[in-house]
């Protein structure tokens, strides 16, 4: 049978928004070793901005309004942040046809009768030759911490877009306080090193200019790689997967315990064990806090 206390610890998580999966899940919560991290939509907000762009060989405006169109069919936070500029600049959005998503690295889509990609610059580097300069100017949005994708088609690069999404506000608090509570802490992302080591060094409580202590930054992770990366943590001991519960699915599956982070959507519900409803980063050092407190009295 399942203590009182445990019950009434996961009726007092539930009030306060920690939706927690059972007693099972209640106690390993307590005892991870490692708490990772998905960053975009986890530790950041998951509302990207378009904060620049240009067009390559092409007027700005219509490089916005192509790209709009091949990520209209995309419910990526970057596709969100181009079509939602696209709009504010009071583009039609044109129809795309045959949309395709590579997980990890872009979409595809025929508009206006050309084949297009929206994808990281990595990608587009396998596809065409990115004009010069263009690296320098890539490496220095990078290190702003922002995200750049190339829009690209028929053999030639045509335009630049970059995107920023602000960390939580209490990102960088929550990183310290698990730390103090003598938890490991991972960023596993998607997006290119530079931006993540950028996102990290602002999730530093103190001086900016280095990342948050102890937080590992694992970047270029294609779905599959978040998922080793748990597997390979796991053999130091439990592991904590804070993810949004959609991209993220096989790794908070693959984690001691999986933690959708804002809840609400189904995947989330479904995969992970524990899910914050309100959407705030300090809920995961609560969520152990809780257990701790809820096994010493047990003990
Ligand atoms: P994260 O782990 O940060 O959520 P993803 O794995 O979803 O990142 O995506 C990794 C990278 O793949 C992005 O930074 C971007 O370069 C590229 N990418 C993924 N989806 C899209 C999209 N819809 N449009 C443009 N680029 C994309
Ligand atoms: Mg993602």
């Amino acid at each position: 049978s399942v203590p009182a206390a445990v019950t009434s610890a996961i009726s007092a998580g539930a009030r306060r928004g920690l939706l927690i999966k059972g007693g099972a899940a209640l106690e390993a919560i307590g005892s991870v070793k490692t708490v990772a991290f998905d960053k975009t939509g986890t530790l950041t907000t998951g509302r990207p901005r378009l904060t620049d762009l240009s067009g390559l060989g092409l007027d700005r405006l219509d490089a916005l309004r192509l790209a709009a169109g091949v990520e209209a069919g995309s419910d990526h936070p970057l596709a969100r942040a181009v079509t939602r500029a696209a709009s504010d600049a009071g583009l039609r959005i044109p129809a795309a046809e045959g949309a395709l998503a590579l997980p990890g690295q872009g979409v595809r889509a025929t508009v206006e009768g050309r084949a297009l990609w929206v994808s990281s610059p990595q990608h587009a580097a396998t596809m065409v030759a990115l004009p010069e300069g263009l690296l320098a100017t890539l490496t220095s949005l990078e290190g702003q911490g922002k995200t750049a994708v190339i829009l690209h088609g028929d053999g030639q690069a045509l335009g630049l877009l970059a995107m920023r999404d602000e960390p939580r506000p209490d990102a960088a608090q929550t990183l310290a306080r698990l730390g103090r509570l003598g938890i490991r802490t991972v960023m596993l992302t998607g997006d290119n090193a530079r931006t993540a080591q950028a996102v990290a060094a602002e999730l530093s409580p103190s001086d900016s200019s280095r990342p948050a202590p102890g937080l590992d930054v694992h970047a270029g992770l294609l779905p599959e790689d978040k998922l080793r990366a748990i597997t390979a943590l796991r053999a130091g001991g439990g592991v904590a997967m804070v993810g949004d519960g959609i991209n993220d699915a096989p790794a908070l599956a693959a984690a001691t315990v999986g933690v959708a982070m804002g809840g609400g959507t189904d995947v989330a519900l479904e995969t992970a064990d524990a899910a914050l409803l309100r959407g705030r980063m300090g809920d995961v050092a609560d969520l152990v806090q809780l257990s701790r407190d809820t096994m010493t009295n047990i003990r």
